[in-house]
């Protein structure tokens, strides 16, 4: 099957700024218990909101120049959407952007929607990269989530979607209460033994808002412990490494040759331009997000109006964001470009900043650059934060 992505527009060149678009789909069968993104599980506005996506890309297409290396289809739900409407979209795109020779696309989706059928329409639209959200493959875990998938589909769905797909991602969520030190051991050997070239792997965290934080409050569940995260997180890191995936980025695991570019391009600074209810974009600059309001956001985009707010970045919001991302990731941050892009003063407070943690054997260096170390992984947040600058003056 074709799954070249052309169209008239394209003349990228070596030079060409890359460009992300992230489409959010934000529907969703049930709530999740721990979920704080923004969806509704009222699907009757489906169509609509689909027409108001790509009536937004239209009139979104000149506001972040680039070649469109990367679409990710974030939710929510993506797997909720039809042929139809993954067509109406990818016409639209094809038809107003400039795109590079094979960009990655990927659609997120949920095992319960993965059924042979489903499958089929996928791998014969543009669709060339899964982002499974199994997040385990015991039952306790899933009713405990209140996911709308059970284990004998999460392996299920994998055992399909390798039929058609070749690059794939799953998610799996460990540090939840109850879950043994063993559980997460054999989550992983399921995860192995179906032999899935990528996995994004989260501690689970409990936000205010959500039905778990309220059955923590009310004592129904237990609540989450930092040291069983962090003993999962070792498990995590020791077995990777043992079966030869690369931890590119904290919380993501990939084979050579499947790392996300969607996610490699966002911390690395690229621009990408989000569209749907409560996206976000970045131009290198300034910072936009859209109204999380699905009724709201229709009526705004069909009444020709975009419901986005904006946040111009300061140097120094751009460097403490740089150094953030970079040192959650295997490329750490480049003093030389810290130097270049935010001027000297940034390199020597950052230099100043990390030596402690280098004699602590948190942070080391290697040229030009300062990257985390093993022991100081789990630590990456509060490193960063210590190398961040309120104010330069
Ligand atoms: S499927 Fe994903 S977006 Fe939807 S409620 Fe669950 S975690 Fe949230």
């Amino acid at each position: 099957m074709d799954k070249v992505f052309v169209n008239e527009t394209g003349n990228a060149t070596p030079e060409s700024k890359q460009l992300g678009l992230y489409i959010h789909i934000p529907f969703c069968k049930q709530a999740c218990h721990y979920c704080d993104f923004h969806f509704s599980t009222s699907l009757g506005k489906k169509k609509e909101l689909v027409d108001a996506l790509c009536k937004e890309l239209v009139l979104r297409k000149d506001e972040i120049a680039g070649v469109v290396q990367t679409i990710y289809f974030g939710g929510g739900t993506p797997s909720l959407l039809n042929a139809e409407e993954l067509e109406q979209i990818f016409t639209t795109i094809a038809a107003n952007f400039n795109i590079g020779k094979n960009p990655e696309i990927t659609l997120e989706a949920n095992p319960d929607d993965l059924t042979e059928e489903k499958l089929v329409i996928f791998a014969n639209s543009k669709i060339n990269r899964l982002s499974i959200g199994v997040q385990s493959f015991f039952e306790e875990d899933l009713k405990l989530m209140n996911r709308a998938h059970n284990a004998t589909e999460a392996v299920k769905s994998l055992e399909l979607a390798k039929k058609y797909f070749d690059n794939i991602s799953i998610d799996l969520i460990y540090g939840m209460p109850e879950m043994s030190d063993d559980r997460w051991k054999k989550n992983l050997d399921q995860a192995i033994a179906l032999d899935i070239p990528h996995i994004s792997s989260y501690a689970l965290t409990v936000e205010p808002n959500t039905a778990l934080y309220k059955f923590i409050e009310k004592g129904v569940v237990k609540p989450v412990d930092d040291a069983v995260a962090q003993a999962h997180f070792e498990i995590l890191i020791d077995r990777m490494q043992l079966e030869g995936f690369e931890n590119y980025e904290f919380s993501n695991f990939g084979r050579q040759g499947y790392f996300s570019q969607n996610n490699t391009a966002y911390w690395t600074g690229k621009s990408y331009l989000g569209i749907g209810p409560s996206a976000h974009s970045y131009d290198g600059s300034v910072r936009s997000w859209n109204i999380n309001n699905n009724p709201k956001y229709i009526e705004e985009i069909q009444s020709n109006k975009l419901p986005i707010e904006r946040e111009s970045l300061s140097v120094t919001d751009k460097y403490n964001e740089y150094v953030m991302t970079g040192l959650r990731t295997i490329w750490g941050i480049s003093l030389d470009h810290i130097k270049i892009n935010f001027g000297i003063k940034y390199k020597e407070y950052a230099v100043e900043q990390a030596k402690k943690h280098i004699e602590a054997h948190l942070l080391f260096v290697d040229g030009e650059r300062i990257l985390v170390t093993k022991k100081g992984k789990f630590l990456s947040d509060g490193l960063a934060s210590d190398l961040f600058l309120i104010n330069l003056s």
